[in-house]
């Protein structure tokens, strides 16, 4: 189980989802990031469906050439650009969950390119998710977090020696467990949220023996690591809620991130500038000369 968490620095606590109409303010992580806009733009070839809530409108813009620093309107549900919306993806109606879920988000999170919690919240009742922004915590800042930690039905999902596997502790205590706690960021951003808040070794602490992770093959991608918060989330609520369609529903929409993403990294890396310069490309090279040259200079990189 691969996971991530950040570093960061404010405190505010925000319940996180969104209906599927009307605008809503901006949460936390809704302001824009540019530098998601230079992958997914680019691509013409998406798959998606279309998303319909307010992209077509703007259809038509879209082809013509836009200035970097323009900012890209985002779906007011997913938090994803209006043109790679994920909402065809999202169930029709929020799942309906007991387990309160409680995320510990590091601050560089919410500014990373691809956020998978607002897709998380969307799919949830708003009352059951909070995220909550933040690298350090303690009683007299956070009244809400501490009265949380120190309930005996919270759990928090941190794995070591220490923590109990939650399917063994949800069979053996079925009715009192009433929230989960994730720490969303890197391996080295949630180890120091984890031992440095005295808070989270509070409730009791967690693991799932499931690694869900490899079911996605986007290793190299930085989606990767996005991913395991979501996954976590997914599962862990899964067995708390004694229910699979859960999880199904909530990997959903990542898994039409995945293969979008896949999509995009399969033109990169099937380019033939790729196939030439390492070697594969399939075809015999060209005998005409001015075809040659053109390959050649594929092959060293020259722009032509
Ligand atoms: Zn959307």
């Amino acid at each position: 189980m691969e996971r991530k968490v950040a570093v960061g620095g404010s405190e505010e606590a925000a319940s996180v989802g969104s209906g599927a109409g009307a605008p809503e303010p901006l949460r936390p992580w809704e302001t824009v990031r540019e530098s998601e806009s230079t992958v997914e733009s680019a691509s013409t070839t998406l798959s998606l469906p279309d998303p319909g809530n307010g992209g077509d409108s703007a259809d038509g813009l879209w082809e013509l050439p836009v200035e970097h620093a323009l900012r890209r309107p985002e779906c007011n549900r997913c938090s994803r650009p209006q043109k790679v919306c994920l909402c065809p993806f999202l169930p029709a109606h929020r799942l309906n969950i007991s387990t309160n879920l409680y995320i510990i988000q590091h601050p560089a999170e919410e500014n990373k390119v691809l956020r998978t919690v607002p897709l998380l919240a969307a799919c949830l009742p708003q009352d059951k998710v909070k995220v909550k922004i933040g690298r350090r915590f303690n009683e007299e800042r956070d009244p809400e977090l501490s009265a949380i930690c120190r309930n005996p039905s919270t759990l928090i999902l941190y794995p070591g020696a220490e923590a109990i596997n939650l399917e063994e502790l949800v069979s053996n205590s079925p009715n009192n467990l009433s929230t989960i706690i994730i720490i969303d960021g890197t391996w080295s951003q949630a180890k120091d949220i984890f031992y440095k808040n005295s808070l989270f070794r509070l409730p009791r602490q967690v693991q799932l023996k499931t690694s869900v992770s490899s079911q996605y093959v986007i290793r190299t991608q930085p989606t990767n690591r996005c991913l395991s918060t979501l996954e976590c989330a997914a599962v862990a609520l899964a067995i708390l809620e004694k229910n699979d369609h859960i999880q199904e529903t909530l990997l959903r929409p990542l898994q039409a991130l995945c293969s979008f993403q896949l999509q995009h990294g399969a033109q990169i890396r099937l380019s033939k500038e790729h196939l030439l310069k390492n070697g594969l490309y399939p075809k015999p090279m060209p005998k005409n000369k001015r075809k040659l040259r053109k390959m050649e200079l594929l092959m060293n990189s020259v722009k032509i």
